[in-house]
């Protein structure tokens, strides 16, 4: 889908930002977003950004390092070899997409001061192009997730595959709010279920529509890169 854009970074991010409701943080993508862009959109008050690699994140942090109070989000996927850096760089990372790599993360989290934040990806329909746990192994995962006492487990993050209606869209995000709802109500002890991260440029109304909690926009913000 292409996204038509109008004004500048800071106009755009105004008008994306002023209907939306309390409940839901806007995260600027800002992969392959160059530098003085994202210092724009910092200018006009965001504050969470999204990268999706580790490298690139890293070298931004360096270029940035005078905006201390930036809140960087992993939102791609993670290699298990990555993982220490990731956690160095990230407060958050919203692509956790199995049971091996979330006991990674969490036993290098032992060693931080601050807990990270994460959320658990989940594949809602059979998508070869994407990584996550199906709703079913995810239930069958809980158990030992909720021994990962170093990490903060926020919620669930999922992505559409391409090519749905906005029906099937919108079905698809309210089928991950109730898997989140269902997970809370099996009161676990480590696992949170309160942040709902799904919703990129083309789907984000519709994601706020079924209760989203972090939006991930890109492309509506900076153009098409
Ligand atoms: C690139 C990306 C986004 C942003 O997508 P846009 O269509 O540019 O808004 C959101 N989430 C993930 C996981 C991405 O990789």
């Amino acid at each position: 889908m292409t996204v038509h854009l109008v004004g500048t970074i800071s106009e755009r991010i105004a008008q994306i930002q002023a209907p939306l409701p309390l409940s839901v943080r806007l995260i600027a993508v800002t992969k392959q977003v160059p530098i003085e862009a994202m210092r724009e959109a910092y200018a006009a008050g965001v504050r969470d950004f999204g990268e999706s690699k580790v490298q690139e994140a890293e070298s931004k942090q360096r270029e940035l390092a005078d905006l201390p109070d930036i809140v960087w989000h992993l939102i791609g996927h993670l290699q298990m070899n990555k993982a220490q850096r990731a956690l160095q760089c990230f407060q958050w990372i919203h692509s956790v997409d199995s049971l091996k790599l979330t006991l990674r993360l969490d036993r290098l989290a032992a060693q931080l001061t601050q807990k990270p934040q994460i959320c658990l990806q989940v594949k809602l329909l059979p998508d070869p192009n994407k990584y996550g746990w199906t709703p079913a192994e995810l239930l069958t995962d809980l158990a030992e997730l909720d021994h990962c006492q170093h990490l903060q487990i926020k919620g669930l993050m999922t992505i559409p595959p391409m090519g749905l209606s906005h029906t099937e869209v919108l079905e698809l995000f309210e089928q991950n709010r109730q898997l989140a709802a269902t997970i809370r109500s099996q009161n676990y002890q480590q696992i949170q279920m309160q942040e709902l991260s799904m919703g990129m440029s083309g789907d984000f109304p519709l994601a706020i529509q079924a209760g989203a909690t972090l939006i991930r926009l890109g492309r509506v913000l900076f153009g098409d890169s």
